[in-house]
């Protein structure tokens, strides 16, 4: 006698053989039996009327650090069938904080404006997750936004030896509590303001974990090859696996995805481990705050805010807004 059986559902098993009717048996919470269970007992049952049973889908790119940590239930991905989600993307993570305050990047603040945080790192993190209940599977990376201003704040300049250091200190840290590998969002302050060899130097810290480097590229129109060309460099001179997140070019580069699969291509026919994944519907969606130019946000909101506050600043923010603006494609 099975625990639990599904009856009568189009199995899809992952392996590519197309759908099949069959019932599932499932024992101590493992699938047990997969075919004709007609003559079976279960304790439970639930009749599938014919609907799809799969595995659970793996989303590679959420954004719900800070959210799942107010509600673990995680409905919103296990409604799609989505059991196992990666966070963390795109230069913002849960981890680390500075001073017990979050990095929100492009993540909207009021959505979480409920939330206490109580951790620094990952492992305090997953503590309080594993408290909480998780109804996914989660991993995560650890967002170069986190890092930055974690060691530096929201300035816009290179870093110093000694925040360099601390910077690479922080990445091993998060690699060291489990993180995937580190993720940059470079059009969202503090990103814009790091440059190549910056992220090199911290993606080696997470080649020495296996880790993997992704990125929010820096420019999603008239510079996209360049910038798709930047996360290969980084692959390249840190050895380690690269990924270009969402690459979705804007006008008036639409059209140009050919060529920059074929770049890919060609790398990965060099050996190179470089990969790219694209959003599934016609549009993005991003924070007003990265339609303004980068140096707008030097030093954080509230020197931003005092920025705004000046008319003739004011009026500088609104012409490069203009011009950035659409350049950043969101
Ligand atoms: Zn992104």
């Amino acid at each position: 006698m099975y625990d639990l059986l599904v009856r009568n559902a189009r199995l899809l098993d992952g392996s590519g053989q197309p759908a099949f009717k069959g019932d599932i048996g499932i024992e101590e919470g493992r699938i047990v039996a997969i075919g004709d269970l007609a003559n079976t007992d279960a304790r439970h049952a639930i009749d599938a009327q014919g609907h799809i049973a799969s595995p659970g889908f793996i989303d590679s790119h959420t954004h719900s650090d800070l959210t799942i940590a107010l509600d673990g239930r995680a409905l919103s991905s296990l409604t799609q069938g989505i059991t196992t989600q990666v966070m963390g993307n795109c230069g913002v993570s849960a981890a680390p904080t500075r001073d017990l305050e979050p990095y929100h990047g492009p993540l909207d603040p009021a959505m979480t404006r409920d939330l206490t945080c109580d951790w620094t790192h990952f492992d305090e993190y997953f503590q309080r997750l594993e408290a909480n209940g998780v109804g996914t599977n989660t991993a995560t990376l650890v967002g170069h936004g986190n890092v930055r201003v974690a060691a530096m704040g929201y300035d816009d300049r290179p870093p110093t030896t000694t925040e360099m250091e601390r910077m690479k200190a922080l990445v091993g840290r998060a690699m060291a509590d489990g993180a995937l590998g580190l993720s940059s969002g470079l059009a969202y302050a503090p990103g814009p303001y790091a440059e190549l060899e910056e992220l090199v130097e911290l993606s080696k810290i997470v080649g020495t974990y296996g880790g993997i480097y992704t990125s929010h590229i820096r420019n999603q129109t008239e510079s996209i090859a360049e910038a798709v060309g930047e996360v290969i460099a980084v692959g390249e001179q840190a050895s380690v696996t690269a990924h270009v997140s969402h690459m979705q070019p804007g006008s008036p580069m639409l059209g140009s995805t050919r060529d920059l699969l074929a770049t890919i291509d060609q790398k990965r026919r060099e050996g190179r481990d470089i990969s790219c994944d694209a959003i599934p519907y016609t549009i993005g969606s991003t924070t007003l705050k990265s339609l303004l130019p980068p140096w707008a946000l030097d030093g954080g909101d509230e020197a931003l805010i005092r920025r705004l506050k000046d008319s003739e600043t004011r009026e500088k923010i609104k012409q490069d807004t203009l011009q950035h603006g659409a350049e950043s494609g969101g």
